[in-house]
């Protein structure tokens, strides 16, 4: 048969290169000895989820670790999955948990020179290389039908046999040139197939940087190269692309080591040295008895969406996940805690080699540890970058007053002094801790334990006497004058010798005042709140709780 006619008829484009001209346009990159290059390649789905973060995390670390370069790259061949957005969505998830591209999609770089990174962008690449490849007796055109594929699989599964196109069941591996030519003529839609040579009875020791030696069964599927509609599947593009884009180390999760054979086949037969692939393990989580994969449909926490509305700590999660990447992450932070993740020497090989366990428990621990080690200014910048995406229309208002906030946020998260709040695990907690500072957020239900006439000669007492300029002992003096004032104990050892001497003691006047301030009998030390708040607002919530 003539393959070169053949090519031609099923990829007619004559406007394709000689598929050796790419090694030219995308040569091998200077980099140092032993940098690696990585990258990302999801689907542009929408759906990020923490799968991405996992392998982008150990990806950038790698890159970034060795000299080498971490790149985009944009999966889009199925457009079904399509999503507008999506691609910006990635980066921007990504960015927040501190994980930037070097090049690619979307990404401003003069080192874009290895692109499209849209797989849609370079159909003239694959089908080049289709066409070498038919060219070369290594592929072939298929024009079974949907329902006779489906026939096939059916007659496999009766017989308990591999469903696929393979073997005996490839029936249009040996069509010969009449039947092809009458099957073009009649403008029959075909696919092109690899003219797989591989043999499923030999099997191969393969070397996976993450789960060390593991046996390969050989290829012997003619999977389809390019559809119908003449774009490529994965399995052929990533092959073309990794090559291109002259990837060294292809991180992705484990479901892709089925298809491995077929990939380690394709690499050969296009004449590419393969990258080095390493499979991630699974996230996975217990269910009481049990443990089971992570699930999109079941378990909000996959999508990293969730990290970011819920407001976790975005460092939280990439140290989280640390944790699981390299079993000896824990030890280093345990010994170096201030330290920056990016100084722990990740290593691919340190990689947990089957199914790792997510707990989000201890993620929500790492969140409330580093939450209360920030500085106000820090906080203040967490909060406010939550508030500016999630927040009401009030919370926007209120972090809009920069230097109110950081104040409020010294005393409240404690974060001005030793005594730091450490139960904070999530931006809205901490948004809501400080509502009562605002007037439009303070809608206090004053639960007093004291009679009104008691309460209102109280806080009107103290309204009279208040002075923003007090320092804690003068502003305490004066509750104990209060309370003096109104038949209540100044002294907590006189109270206690004697209860039924007194109305109350002076604790029991602060808490009147605080109830009134803040709304309620806990709150943190109440000069420094009437400090923040100001005279005229803490005169204003002192009155406003006078009943008369
Ligand atoms: N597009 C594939 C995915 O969405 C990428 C797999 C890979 O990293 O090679 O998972």
């Amino acid at each position: 048969m003539d393959l070169k006619k053949l090519a031609s008829a099923l990829i007619p484009d004559d406007c394709l290169i000689d598929p050796a001209k790419y090694e030219e346009i995308y040569p091998p990159r200077k980099l140092p000895e032993g940098a690696q290059v990585t990258r990302l390649a999801p689907s542009p789905t929408g759906f990020i989820h923490l799968g991405n973060l996992f392998s982008a995390l150990a990806d950038e670390r790698v890159a970034h670790t060795t000299g080498g370069v971490f790149y985009l790259r944009i999966e889009d061949t199925d457009l079904k999955r399509k999503v507008d957005g999506a691609v910006e969505s990635v980066i921007r998830s990504l960015k927040y948990f501190g994980i930037k591209f070097d090049e690619g999609a979307e990404i401003e770089s003069k080192l874009n020179v290895y692109g499209p990174y849209y797989q849609r962008r370079r159909a003239e690449i694959y089908r080049a290389y289709a066409k070498k490849l038919i060219e070369q007796g290594l592929a072939y055109p298929c024009f079974c039908t949907e329902e006779e594929l489906d026939e096939v699989r059916k007659e496999q599964n009766a017989q308990k046999l591999i469903t696929g196109y393979y073997g005996k069941y490839a029936k249009c591996r040996n069509l010969t040139e009449e039947q092809i030519y009458s099957n073009l003529d009649a403008g029959k839609p075909f696919v092109i197939r690899l003219k797989s040579r591989g043999d499923a009875s030999v099997k191969h020791t393969f070397h996976d940087a993450i789960k060390g030696d593991i046996t390969v069964t050989e290829n012997d599927q003619d999977v389809v190269l390019i559809k119908s509609d003449g774009i490529p599947t994965y399995h052929f593009a990533h092959a073309i692309d990794d090559h291109f884009m002259r990837t060294t180390l292809v991180i992705r999760g484990e479901e892709w080591l089925s298809s491995l054979p077929i990939h380690i086949e394709l690499f050969n037969v296009l004449g590419f040295k393969q990258p080095v692939y390493a499979h991630t393990s699974s996230l996975m989580k217990t269910e009481g008895e049990t443990r089971r994969k992570l699930s999109k449909r079941k378990d909000p926490e996959l999508s990293l969406d969730y990290y970011r509305s819920a407001g976790y700590y975005p460092e939280a999660v990439v140290r989280y996940l640390l944790t699981i990447l390299n079993s000896n992450y824990e030890e280093w932070e345990r010994k170096n805690p201030q330290a920056d993740w990016r100084e722990f020497k990740f290593r691919i090989d340190k990689m947990s080699r089957s199914g790792t366990l997510f707990d989000l428990d201890k993620l929500s621990d790492i969140s409330r540890t580093r939450i209360s080690q920030l500085s106000a200014e820090e906080c203040y910048k967490f909060l406010k970058g939550w508030v500016d995406e999630f927040g009401t229309e009030a919370d926007k208002l209120h972090f809009a007053d920069e230097s109110y906030v950081i104040k409020i946020l010294n005393l409240v998260m404690g974060t001005g002094g030793k005594k730091r709040r450490k139960d904070i695990e999530r931006a809205e907690q901490g948004v809501r801790l400080i509502d009562y500072f605002f007037d439009d957020t303070f809608k206090p239900q004053y639960a007093f334990r004291f009679d009104q006439k008691t309460v209102n000669e109280v806080l009107l007492g103290f309204a009279a006497l208040y002075d923003p300029s007090d320092d804690n002992s003068a502003w305490f003096a004066k509750v104990k004058s209060i309370a003096a004032q109104v038949g209540f104990a100044a002294e907590m050892g006189d109270y206690k010798a004697n209860p039924a001497a007194y109305g109350g003691s002076v604790s029991d006047i602060a808490e009147i005042l605080r109830i009134a301030v803040t709304g309620s009998p806990n709150s943190p030390d109440l000069c420094t709140i009437m400090g923040i708040l100001g005279k005229e607002r803490s005169i204003a919530r002192l009155n406003a709780a006078v009943r008369l």
